[in-house]
């Protein structure tokens, strides 16, 4: 039988820095959810889709493909065969993502996904809800927390980094806009789930994180 490894947290927690060092440790294939809503969101933007058109939706959701596809050591996101890695941890993705990643129409479609990724293969997957919906019968939950503090310069030296001019007040807003939305959304909030192992990584290397996890394993 397939293994399936599901960690969620809030926005900026190190969730895809474990994952991603814990599949290629196992030779397990890392799927990254959030990058799925943040193609989604792309989507919705470059076609002006009205948030509250159902119709709209559905249909725009038809016309969504996603694909993960191995670059080098990294991960490229195709949505519709173009590949929007970078363009998709823009701020203003982010800026959006939440209020896409609550409606109902688009969990279903992701979900229903995700779920076809994890099957008959051993995976690494990142989220909110992958330990609660996604896959509630995952055979590792971890649940990460970081304080605010460290989550926030976490995030702002990755934009940084790529050059975006952010200040740190914009990025302190965005995360604790995100963690609301997020948490407070009728359809599958983020929730710890009750068999999850908690992680609070805020002082925590890589390396030890890792080692922690794997003693999960
Ligand atoms: O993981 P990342 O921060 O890139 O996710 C972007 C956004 O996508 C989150 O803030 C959240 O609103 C949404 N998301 C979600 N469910 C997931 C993964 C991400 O609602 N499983």
């Amino acid at each position: 039988n397939n293994f399936v490894i599901a960690i969620d947290g809030f926005s900026s927690c190190g969730k895809s820095t474990v994952a991603k060092a814990l599949a290629k440790k196992l030779h397990f294939v890392f799927i990254d959810s959030g990058a799925m809503y943040r193609a989604v969101t792309l989507f919705f933007l470059r076609n002006n889709i009205d948030l509250l058109d159902t119709d709209a939706i559905e249909s725009a959701l038809e016309n969504i493909h996603i694909d993960f596809v191995p670059d080098g050591g990294k991960l490229q996101i195709l949505l519709n065969d173009e590949d929007v890695t970078e363009e998709i941890r823009m701020m203003y993705i982010s800026d959006m993502v939440s209020e896409v990643s609550a409606i109902k129409e688009v969990r279903h479609a992701m979900v229903a996904q995700q779920q076809k990724l994890g099957k008959r293969r051993n995976i690494v997957m990142d989220g909110r809800d992958i330990g609660t919906t996604v896959f509630p019968d995952a055979d590792l939950k971890i649940f990460m927390t970081a304080n605010p503090r460290v989550r926030a310069e976490r995030r702002f030296a990755e934009l940084a980094a790529k050059g975006e001019t952010v200040t740190m007040e914009d990025v302190i807003d965005n995360l604790a806009h995100r963690d609301h939305i997020d948490s407070t959304r009728e359809e599958s909030p983020l929730r710890q789930a009750d068999d999850a192992f908690v992680l609070d990584n805020s002082t925590l290397d890589q390396e030890q994180q890792l080692n922690i996890v794997l003693e999960q394993y």
